[in-house]
Formats: structure tokens, C-alpha cells, sequence
């Protein structure tokens, strides 16, 4: 365990459970398939792709050939449940950078100052994924059933009039609907499906209520390429991020990542300032964010990939916990729970400090664990969710938000980057804000909050 943080109560002694089945082999199906471990007997992972995918990026989760920035809260989590990973994953190539003092960040306009505040491992999303999945492979009693999809929940218990009163296994087929379904009985079923939001849409065929959903229209494009740089070519920094700001808004990330390997993600905010696929405008682009320099030894780097692109319409919250009637057996978590604006980097830290709240509730057993669970996945949702619609509320391409509420938050947001510019104290609240490793009211400090002032 994490020497960091202790768990108030222990699995140790206590009999574990059946059989839970995770749907998704994502980051956060991955994560909960970890939670699970400690508390049942046989973990079940089940995964519509064929794994691995020999290109590296997989159908099921093509935002891989995008930048996937880990935040320190949520390697901290994946430490905690995989002691030496960081380690690990540095020893096979990844990179790890000092945090801020290797890393260039802009934000709203101002230079974050560098500050050194530990480290950050950078690596590729499926090169991250791929080692994740050997440690839960490797778990007693974790198995992995690539090459299926879930289709339906199972019911359980007499069906009254909110329907059937949990949940008992799930429908299993090849994707694309040849062959026959398999009927396979759980105790419990983790929805880590992504996005689209399948375990909501299932409530209502068991005949409950969907959870409200918060939604906010951000339309922000990703147009991504992958470069071997010769060693030194993009100067000293091992990542630069460039943030989207309310008359520029697009951004850039630059990153090194495993086996000396860059990935150039860029974004934009609204049709007109999505980033271009064509390789030229793609690096002129670039360059307009990074700077002649960058984007000149970019042009002279070798691409090892095309240029993907992923379109990324709005962020989603489902509140689940507010729901009058939750069935036992069935929870939702990762991004079919939260799925935030990409730009801010917090999806896969979020999805892992889900699950470990669901660790932490199952040690009070299955019976009202989709309540408590819930409940406990909201509190770890509210501040990234807040810091991202806040932050994309003071952006004008953002639909939504009245004007002068915008133009009060890209004030504040400007401020607070000026102040972090200059002020290391400053500097730190944001950071840690920002990497989910402390927390944002270290942002309302006075010290702090006096110094953003006198940066107005
Ligand atoms: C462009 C982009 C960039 C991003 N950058 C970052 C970043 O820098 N940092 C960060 O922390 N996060 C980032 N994210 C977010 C991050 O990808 C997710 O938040 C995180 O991976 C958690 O996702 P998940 O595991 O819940 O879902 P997903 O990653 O979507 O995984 C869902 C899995 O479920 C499988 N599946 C779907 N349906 C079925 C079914 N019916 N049966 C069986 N399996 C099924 C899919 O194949 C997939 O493997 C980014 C996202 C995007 C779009």
C-alpha cells in the first residue's frame, strides 16, 4: 500500500465474495477490476476489443492516439494499487519529467513558474493501458474475456414497480451479433463501458429511472501525431502545454513519452479553430502555439504515426446518486460515470480515484453498495468537474454561459495565472489543483488569494 494513505478498514480475515464481472478493459474498467480483487473470489474482465491490438491503439478507445496526461493524484492511486508501477513503467521507457521544473505550462495566457513540486511519468495511452492490464492479469482470481460484448443486464428478484430489484449477471455476445449469447451470473457488475452511457440506458430496461445527466457543449477537436525527435531538437523541457485561452482558443501539449518518442496533440474549441489533419497545416498550426522553433524541428523529426483526429462534443456527469431507487448488483464508473473535458487531463486520475472509492465501499458489503458507491464517486467528481466547466465557461465558443459570468470566470482565470507566474506559492495551488493532488481550496488561501489580487 501507498505509504501515503491508510485504509480505515482493512479486507484482512473477512470472506470475499462470489463473482463480480467488470464490462470495459479501459483505465477505469482496469482500476475497478484492482478494487474488486480484494474483495471477491473470481474478477472477470470483459472487453469488446480483441487484445492486444498489434497497432498499439485500440477501436474501443481510439482517444489513445492522443496526448494522456497521468496527474500525480492518479498515479498516486495506480501506486497505491500496484506498488512500483511508476517505476515500472519508467524502467521500460516512459519519461519521467520534473513537476514544474522540466515542464513548460501555459495557462490562460501566463507562464506557470517552475517550481519543483515531484514528478510526472509520461507515457503513451496504450503503452500505460498495456502494462496496467499484465498487473490485473496477474491478480489471483482476475481473468480477462477480450473479444465479447456486453448486450443486457440479468434482473433479479421480483420484478415490482421500479422493476426487478437487482442485478444477476449480464448478457454476453461477439460483437457484430453472430453467435449466441452467454448468460454469465455475477454478483455484482461494474458498468466501465466509456461515455456512451450504457449502464444509465440499462436502469431504464430494468424499469428504473435514468439519472439526470449534466451536460456541457464544449465542441473541442483533437488532431494528434507521434515523432522520433533527435535528442535535444525541441530544447530542454521533456512536455510544454500551451493552453486555449478566450481570443486564441486552441492549445497544444508536446510531450516526450516511452522509447524517446514526442506526441504533438493539438486542440481548438468550436469548427473554425479545430486543429487541420493535413500534415502541413497541421505543424503550421503547431507552430503558431509552440513557436518557429518547435514546429521547425518537428518538420525535420521523423512522423511514427499518421495524424488522428477525435471530435469531443460536450462533457457529461451522470448523477446516479441523486436516483430515488438504485438496483443492487449494477454500478457505473470512469467515464460512463464523468466524462470530462479532455484538455484538463483528468479522466484516468478520476476513474482511478473511483475506483478506489469502490473499494473502500465494498468493505461494507453488496447490499446498498450502489448508494454508497455513488455518493462517494460524486465527491470525487465535484472539483475536477467544477475547475473543467468553469474553466470552459469563461471560454466565449462556449455555449450557454451568460457573457459577463465568462467574462468574470476568464478574468479570474487570467489572474490567478499571472499571479502563478510570479508567485511559487500561487504556482503550487494550481498545480495541485490542477493534478488532483491537493486540494483546490488551496486556491482560497489568503496568501494565495492576496497575491492573485495584487496580479489583477
Ligand atoms: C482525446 C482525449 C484525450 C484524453 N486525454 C486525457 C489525458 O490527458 N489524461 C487523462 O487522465 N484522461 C484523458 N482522457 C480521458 C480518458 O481517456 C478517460 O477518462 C479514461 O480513460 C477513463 O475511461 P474509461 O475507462 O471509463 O472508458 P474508456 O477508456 O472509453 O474504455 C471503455 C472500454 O469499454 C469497452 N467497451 C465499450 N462497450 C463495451 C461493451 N458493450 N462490452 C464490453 N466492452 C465494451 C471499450 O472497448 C473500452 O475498452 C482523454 C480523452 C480523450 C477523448
Amino acid at each position: 500500500m501507498h505509504p501515503g494513505r491508510s485504509r480505515s478498514h482493512p479486507r484482512a480475515g473477512r470472506p470475499k465474495a462470489g463473482h463480480a464481472i467488470v464490462l470495459g478493459a479501459g483505465i477505469g474498467g482496469l482500476c475497478a477490476a484492482r478494487a474488486l480483487s480484494e474483495h471477491f473470489e473470481q474478477v472477470t474482465v470483459v472487453e469488446r476489443d480483441v487484445l492486444p491490438m498489434p497497432s498499439g491503439v485500440r477501436h474501443g478507445v481510439p482517444q489513445g492516439a492522443h496526448v494522456h496526461s497521468l496527474t500525480p493524484g492518479g498515479a498516486e492511486v495506480l501506486e497505491e494499487f500496484f506498488p512500483g508501477f511508476t517505476d515500472e513503467l519508467a524502467a521500460g521507457g516512459g519519461t519521467l519529467a520534473g513537476a514544474l521544473d522540466e515542464l513548460d505550462i501555459v495557462f490562460f495566457g501566463s507562464r506557470l513558474r517552475q517550481v519543483p513540486l515531484g514528478r510526472v511519468l509520461q507515457v503513451s495511452r496504450p503503452f500505460l493501458e498495456d502494462r496496467l492490464r499484465e498487473r490485473v492479469r496477474a491478480l489471483p482470481g482476475v481473468g480477462l474475456r477480450p473479444g465479447l460484448e456486453a448486450t443486457a443486464p440479468i434482473g433479479a428478484g421480483p420484478a415490482g414497480p421500479d422493476g426487478p430489484t437487482g442485478v444477476r449477471g449480464v448478457r454476453l455476445a461477439r460483437p457484430g451479433g453472430s453467435g449466441a449469447e452467454e448468460a454469465v451470473e455475477a454478483d455484482l457488475v461494474v458498468d466501465a463501458m466509456g461515455r456512451a452511457g450504457r449502464g444509465a440506458a440499462w436502469l431504464r430496461a430494468l424499469g428504473c429511472q435514468e439519472p439526470a445527466t449534466a451536460r456541457l457543449t464544449v465542441d473541442v477537436a483533437y488532431a494528434s501525431c507521434r515523432y522520433r525527435v533527435p535528442p535535444g531538437a525541441l530544447g530542454p523541457a521533456k512536455g510544454v502545454l500551451i493552453g486555449a485561452t478566450q481570443d486564441r482558443p486552441r492549445g497544444a501539449v508536446l510531450t516526450r513519452q516511452e522509447g524517446d518518442a514526442w506526441v504533438l496533440s493539438l486542440y481548438g474549441f468550436g469548427k473554425d479553430d479545430h486543429p487541420p489533419v493535413s500534415p502541413e497545416r497541421f505543424l503550421d498550426f503547431a507552430g503558431e502555439l509552440l513557436g518557429a522553433g518547435a514546429s521547425n524541428a518537428l518538420r525535420a523529426a521523423e512522423p511514427i504515426t499518421g495524424i488522428s483526429s477525435y471530435r469531443y462534443p460536450a462533457s457529461v456527469r451522470r448523477d446516479f446518486h441523486r436516483l430515488r431507487r438504485l438496483p443492487d448488483g449494477l454500478v457505473s464508473t470512469g467515464d460512463a460515470l464523468c466524462s470530462l473535458n479532455p484538455i484538463y487531463g483528468a479522466g484516468m486520475a478520476v476513474a482511478a480515484l473511483e475506483a478506489r472509492a469502490l473499494r473502500d465501499c465494498l468493505d461494507n458489503g453488496l447490499p446498498g453498495l450502489p448508494r454508497r458507491f455513488y455518493r462517494a464517486a460524486a465527491r470525487a467528481v465535484r472539483l475536477p468537474w467544477l475547475f473543467s466547466t468553469m474553466a470552459d465557461r469563461s471560454m466565449p465558443q462556449v455555449p450557454g454561459t451568460h457573457p459577463v459570468v465568462a467574462g468574470l470566470l476568464a478574468r479570474a482565470f487570467r489572474a490567478t495565472m499571472r499571479a502563478a507566474a510570479e508567485d511559487a506559492r500561487v504556482a503550487a495551488a494550481v498545480w495541485n489543483a490542477v493534478s488532483l493532488t491537493g486540494s483546490p481550496a488551496e486556491l482560497a488561501r489568503p496568501r494565495v488569494v492576496a497575491s492573485v489580487l495584487r496580479h489583477r
